[in-house]
């Protein structure tokens, strides 16, 4: 059976790939996005341009924390909400948390009140794995305690959660909060570490690495989390799920797969890690697995090899993507 649904956030990495695959199941989607410039837009605009002859899809440019600005959408009426927009990544929030809370809070209260207001049920709510912090023994399980944020973006994607509790509670929108852990994959986002290393290791520019490398991340692939988003729209009640991939790798170890994958050395130039970033992340996946069905079907080197070739394929322009340390 064929929706209608809304996804925010659909410029972006994750949204436009949730897009993709929403369109291609025969559903019609409605795409919002302010194409904000907390990255390089010109990626934003190719990410829209792929999706712009699809049947069932419109796009609307507007900032989904002004009621005024979307409400109109709510006219045709949506079997869920899909809110992935949001400023995401610890280390620019501590520069800006003002921006984060109005983006990653606001966005969702406005959100949750027009679902309120039109009757829409269903709400599925983009969180980070980053509420885990550093004082969890990995693998983290949802019931983990997630009261001391690191950072104003945990912090601000904790009261998105609380938020869609209330609402829940109060209005019997059905809510599926996902924790995805450190998403990577083709048309990434140029501020997180893989899109770095492989555009910098391609272009033989100095690879920056904070910290010593030896910390990890619970990397999982963009088409494994667009899948675990989709499972997700089913009725739930309030749940909370871990979307990650069950196996952390080092940061080392990651860029000694960039360079064997494109044939080139790193060439290294290590910074003083974040006090925000964590040291590691690993996702316990069992509640996914048997509320969803979910599991990650890509291997780390598989998923890495599509980004290669995703680079490779778009160097032209994707070498003078921005990326925050230029
Ligand atoms: P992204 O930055 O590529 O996508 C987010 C999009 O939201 C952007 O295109 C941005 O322009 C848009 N946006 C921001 N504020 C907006 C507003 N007020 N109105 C309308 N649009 C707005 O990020 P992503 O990696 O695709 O992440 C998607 C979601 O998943 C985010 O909520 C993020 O916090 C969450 N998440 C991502 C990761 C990851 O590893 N990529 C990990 C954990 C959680």
């Amino acid at each position: 059976m064929t929706g209608s649904y809304l996804v925010t956030g659909s410029a972006g990495f994750i949204g436009a790939q949730v897009v993709q695959s929403l369109l291609a199941g025969g559903n019609s989607v409605t795409g919002v996005d302010n194409l904000c410039d907390a990255y390089d837009v010109g990626l934003k605009r190719w990410r829209l341009a792929q999706l712009e002859t699809s049947k069932g899809w419109t796009f609307h440019q507007a900032d989904v924390c002004g009621e005024d600005q979307i409400k109109n959408l709510f006219n045709t009426p949506f079997d869920a909400v899909i809110h992935l927009a949001a400023r995401a990544g610890v280390r620019p929030s501590v520069e800006n948390p003002g921006q984060f809370l109005k983006d990653n809070l606001s966005s969702t209260l406005n959100l949750l009140e027009l679902c309120r207001e039109y009757g829409t049920c269903k709400f599925v709510l983009a969180s980070s794995s980053s509420l885990y912090g550093s004082c969890q023994s990995p693998p983290y399980n949802e019931e983990a305690s997630t009261d001391r944020p690191l950072s104003p973006y945990a912090a601000s994607k904790k009261a998105a959660e609380l938020m869609c509790y209330s609402y829940h509670h109060l209005h019997k929108i059905d809510v599926s909060v996902l924790r995805y852990f450190t998403v990577y994959g083709p048309a990434g986002r140029p501020d997180m570490s893989l899109f770095r290393f492989v555009q910098w290791i391609s272009e033989g520019r100095k690879v920056v690495l904070y910290g010593d490398g030896s910390q990890s991340r619970d990397f999982t692939y963009v088409g494994d989390i667009v899948c675990g988003t989709i499972a997700a729209l089913k009725p739930l009640g309030y749940e909370i799920i871990n979307l990650g991939s069950d196996e952390p790798v080092m940061l080392m170890d990651a860029i000694n797969l960039v360079e064997e994958l494109v044939g080139k050395k790193a060439y290294l130039e290590h910074q003083p890690r974040h006090i925000a970033d964590v040291m590691t992340s690993h996702a316990d996946i069992t509640k996914a697995s048997k509320l969803l069905g979910w599991r990650p079907q890509t291997s780390f080197r598989e998923g890495v090899s599509q980004l290669v070739s995703w680079y490779f394929e778009n160097r032209e322009w994707a070498k003078d993507v921005r990326t925050s340390t230029d």
